[in-house]
């Protein structure tokens, strides 16, 4: 048994993510102890960079944490999107003074290691949260006072409740929903991490830009504090492999991009290795909790990419979890579908949302031509508008 420190069973966490890691940190604010379960070896978070709306800096600001996150961003200009075809600039998101007056937080790039090592550090640093690898779980069951999870090992653990925090492929999703496997968007993303000196100086860009092309995109910016540079090529295809991890054929690539700027294929030429994700996604649902047992983050609402808000929403859940459970610690299935309620609909918002982005990024022919009048003809008042529903709020 892990030690609670007296104060009686802790709440368990399947999945030592950046999800699951916040769900510990939030809870244990709250004074309640968890025992967090990761599979892998370690904690540790792949490489590679995501974006930060200011609505995650509303939720780590909650947590106490937005200067530790701050320290190693980096602060893009603005977001700029152009044409792969053409070159030319379809539309440019100031993510300046304006921006951070309007949301009242930030917008910023980090490394996937980054934001994960700031809530392992408040997790390290709180005696109330217990963090075991190599535990991987198979499932669980419940009873009136608790819940016991089996290992892949055969052992037992009880807790008083369970948090699946275990990503897009979960296993406890697999139990209380038995929706079947992901939802394969027939989207592929090639990612690459290079050091700041390994990309051309004229190439080298502070802001944020997406260059859209017919069925492709490809996104660059640099990452903690400008050392590195991240890129990730986004293509239409049907293969299928699971993980975070696998290995891409840069040949598969290249035909995709075949034809487009100068300035495209020379930054894609830099990268020797990549390193690919299978984009997939999942129908939103309306209650993701059963009993004693929730959902949290991917497992809950896996979303594709678009627009930058996995991890984003994984901290805002976390943030509304632990107030729901603060509020009647006493009786979690409650505490819990309260916590569900707060965030179907905005986390079904961003799912729907983001499919509709990708194929705004990905458009041919008119579809393109309408994309670029639209999104062309905003001023940076009415860009922020349009960006109100997701990042000023949480
Ligand atoms: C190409 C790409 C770009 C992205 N860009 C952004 C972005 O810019 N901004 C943003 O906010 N989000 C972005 N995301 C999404 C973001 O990475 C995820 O939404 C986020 O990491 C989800 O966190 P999570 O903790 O819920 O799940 P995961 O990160 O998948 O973590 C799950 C954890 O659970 C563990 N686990 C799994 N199964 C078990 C088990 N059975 N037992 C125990 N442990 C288990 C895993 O090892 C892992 O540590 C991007 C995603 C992709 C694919």
């Amino acid at each position: 048994m892990a030690n609670t420190n007296g104060h009686g069973e802790p709440i368990l966490i399947a999945g030592g993510g950046i999800g699951g890691l916040a769900a510990a940190y939030a809870l244990a604010r709250k004074g309640l102890p968890v025992r967090v379960l990761e599979q892998a070896g370690e904690f540790k978070e792949l490489g590679a960079g995501i974006q930060l709306g200011p609505n995650i800096f509303r939720a780590v600001d909650a947590l106490g944490l937005k200067q530790e996150l701050l320290a190693d961003v980096w602060r893009p200009g603005a977001l700029e999107m152009r044409c792969a075809l053409s070159g030319a600039q379809v539309t440019r998101v100031p993510l300046d003074q304006r921006f951070t007056q309007r949301f009242g937080q930030p917008y910023a790039v980090t490394h996937r290691a980054d934001i994960h090592a700031v809530f392992l550090k408040a997790c390290q640093a709180d005696n109330l949260v217990t963090l075991e690898t190599q535990r991987q779980v198979e499932g669980f069951e419940q009873h009136d006072g608790g819940v016991t999870v089996t290992l892949q090992t055969g052992e037992r653990i009880a807790g008083r409740a369970l948090i699946g925090c275990d990503g897009v492929w979960s296993k406890i999703r697999e139990q209380i929903i038995g929706d079947g496997k992901p939802r394969v968007s027939g989207h592929i993303a090639y990612r690459a991490v290079l050091k700041r000196e390994e990309v051309p100086a004229d190439l080298w860009q502070p802001d944020i830009i997406l260059w859209a092309g017919p069925r492709t995109h490809l996104v660059h910016y640099p990452l903690r504090r400008g050392e590195l540079y991240n890129l990730v090529a986004v293509f239409h295809s049907d293969r299928y492999v699971e993980g975070w991890n696998a290995e891409a054929d840069a040949d598969v690539l290249w035909a995709h991009f075949k034809g487009q700027r100068p300035e495209v294929l020379r930054m894609l030429e830099r990268i020797e290795t990549w390193r690919m994700w299978v984009l997939c996604d999942r129908e939103p649902v309306k209650d993701w909790s059963r009993g004693r047992v929730t959902l949290l983050g991917d497992a809950a609402h896996p979303m594709l990419q678009y627009l930058a808000q996995g991890a984003c929403m994984a901290t805002e859940d976390a943030v509304w979890l632990a107030e729901k459970v603060a509020a009647q610690p006493h009786d979690l299935p409650a505490a819990f579908q309260a916590y569900v309620r707060q965030r179907y609909l905005r986390t079904a918002r961003v799912q729907i949302m983001a499919r509709v982005y990708g194929d705004f990024y990905h458009a041919r022919g008119p579809t393109a031509e309408l994309r670029d009048r639209m999104l062309g003809g905003r001023s940076a008042e009415q860009a922020y508008d349009g960006m109100a529903w997701l990042y000023g709020e949480m």
